[in-house]
């Protein structure tokens, strides 16, 4: 398809979107057997962009099957481990080299600003990418003394960690290249084979990833990407009996679904789920850290962010100065397409996408103090001004449901124990974060807030050392950090007598 839009585009993602829809199976872009087509649209304009493959059962089948040969002929897994890191690194190396192309894609399908492009989707997946890859060397076993008769001198014992198999990669519209990397780095470093599935809203990324890592030396079938919906392609695929494990970034909901569908097939499962994230504010907090801080904890990404910051909690004392600086800050945001470097308020994802976070906003209005900020473009781009509401009652539903939306509620409170109390009162448990300058009390907080993360003074921080994940409803498992290749492996025991 030919790009319509207004903005001067890399050659390279151009002729990306010109190509016909395929699918990345038995390493190669294949047409694949279905004849259904699923349209990409630019959220800036609403126009559409390109057409994937609306993958079938089939499609699914022949991808799973061709990563279980490879799996099982051991053309990935029984490579050396410095090989394969080496494969891994240059494919990296391959992402950082087609950067600019790559994030003007993820902005022309996702919305997002194109510096948001260059620092999460092509030098960020690149980052997490390598630091995958510099564990491939590193997957060891134990030994150890066994206590049973006859003694520990006639056993030897030992664990070894195992690639587990086919992996089922299942992967959100919000960040569509880090998060396709948060799923394929780990596996691949493990020695497994994966088959992917992106969003059907940002799709077009992994398939150029996909093509990438077989350039880069990356055996065919290991990684296959297929696109196509949820109900669809991703159900086809996390059923499958051969699948050894699944991966998922998602909605809590279908993440519930994929957790059932695992279950039929005992298979371990990481879920990395939705979030209604808590900041506190305590009274001696420097504002001139706190609201750039917030700003970017509610708002970045349009507040399409996991672990968005979307509840503030502020103590008495300087709640109004807070309120006050936030609604300034939102109302000057430049506003524009994500392919403006100058704009800051960039389109949300998808029409669909619009009309959820507009009916939030609209009851919302309704029944509580709202600020409006920076006015956006009526016409056909998915738009929506970022808000701020103030002290939401119960019977507000933002109030306790996920919007992923650029809006943050805003409440006074008396205390730290009112604020803590308030925080956890939720059944999701991503992120939250702590703003002061009192070290004791930033200790005290860290504890008792219940989140998988807590950041003080910074929210929505992210690094491949640090795990990442949510307790309560917001998943299960980490991500990142040196036992992030582990979870896609299976321990092994090995007991001799002698
Ligand atoms: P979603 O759950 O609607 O879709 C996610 C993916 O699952 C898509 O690829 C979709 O096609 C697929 N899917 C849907 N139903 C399926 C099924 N029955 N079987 C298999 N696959 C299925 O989520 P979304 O709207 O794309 O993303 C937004 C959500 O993701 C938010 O709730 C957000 O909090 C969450 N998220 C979480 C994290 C995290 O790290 N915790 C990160 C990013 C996004």
């Amino acid at each position: 398809m030919v790009y319509r839009g207004k903005f001067e585009i890399n050659v390279a993602t151009r002729a990306f979107l010109a190509r016909e829809p395929g699918i990345v199976v038995g390493g190669k872009r294949i047409a694949g057997r279905s004849k259904g087509r699923i349209p990409v649209f630019d959220p800036a304009s609403g126009l559409p962009i390109a057409e994937v493959v609306d993958a079938v059962t089939e499609d699914v089948n022949d991808a799973v099957e061709r990563a279980h040969a490879a799996f099982r002929d051991g053309r990935w897994r029984n490579k050396t481990p410095a090989e394969r890191e080496r494969i891994l690194f240059r494919f990296a190396e391959l992402i950082e080299k087609n950067g600019e192309a790559l994030a003007q894609l993820e902005t022309l399908e996702q919305g997002k600003s194109i510096h948001l492009s260059r620092l999460f989707a092509s030098a960020g997946s690149a980052e997490w990418l390598r630091y995958a890859a510099g564990l491939t060397t590193k997957v060891e076993g134990r030994t150890m003394d066994l206590s049973m008769p006859p003694g520990p001198d006639r056993w030897t014992a030992y664990t070894r960690r195992a690639p587990v198999g086919v992996v089922a990669g299942i992967v959100p519209w919000n960040f569509p290249m880090a998060i396709a990397t948060w799923k394929f780095a780990p596996a691949l470093a493990a020695g497994c084979s994966v088959v992917l599935k992106p969003s059907e809203f940002t799709p077009l990324s992994a398939l150029w990833l996909a093509e990438l890592a077989l350039e880069a030396g990356l055996p065919d079938d290991v990684l296959n990407v297929v696109t196509g919906t949820g109900q669809g392609a991703g159900s086809a695929l996390v059923s499958h009996r051969l699948i050894r494990k699944i991966t998922f970034t998602g909605s809590t909901a279908t993440g519930k679904a994929i957790a059932r569908a695992a279950l039929e097939n005992m298979v371990p499962i990481g879920l990395e789920l939705g979030g209604k994230n808590p900041a506190v504010v305590l009274a001696d907090a420097d504002l001139e850290v706190t609201v750039p801080g917030l700003m970017g904890g509610g708002f970045f990404n349009q507040g399409q962010v996991c672990a968005a910051a979307s509840r503030i909690y502020v103590e008495e004392a300087i709640h109004d100065q807070l309120v006050e600086a936030l609604a300034d800050a939102i109302k000057s945001l430049p506003v524009g397409a994500g392919m403006d470097p100058a704009a800051q308020v960039t389109p949300l994802v998808s029409r669909e996408h619009k009309t959820k976070v507009t009916r939030y906003l609209d009851d919302a209005k309704a029944k509580a103090k709202v600020i409006a900020g920076a006015q956006v473009p009526e016409g056909d781009g998915y738009f929506v001004s970022p808000h701020i509401v103030i002290a939401p009652a119960d019977n507000v539903a933002l109030k306790r449901e996920e919007v992923f939306g650029p809006v943050i509620a805003i409440q006074k409170v008396g205390s730290r124990d009112e604020a803590i109390a308030l925080a956890n009162d939720t059944d999701m448990g991503l992120a939250a974060s702590v703003w002061t300058q009192n070290l004791k009390a930033a200790m005290t907080l860290t504890r008792q807030l219940d989140a998988g993360t807590v950041w003080v003074n910074t929210h929505s921080f992210i690094d491949p050392a640090l795990p990442f994940g949510g307790i309560k409803q917001s998943g299960l498992g980490r991500e990142f950090g040196t036992d992030w290749v582990n979870a896609y492996t299976e321990l092994k025991s090995i007991c001799i007598s002698h």
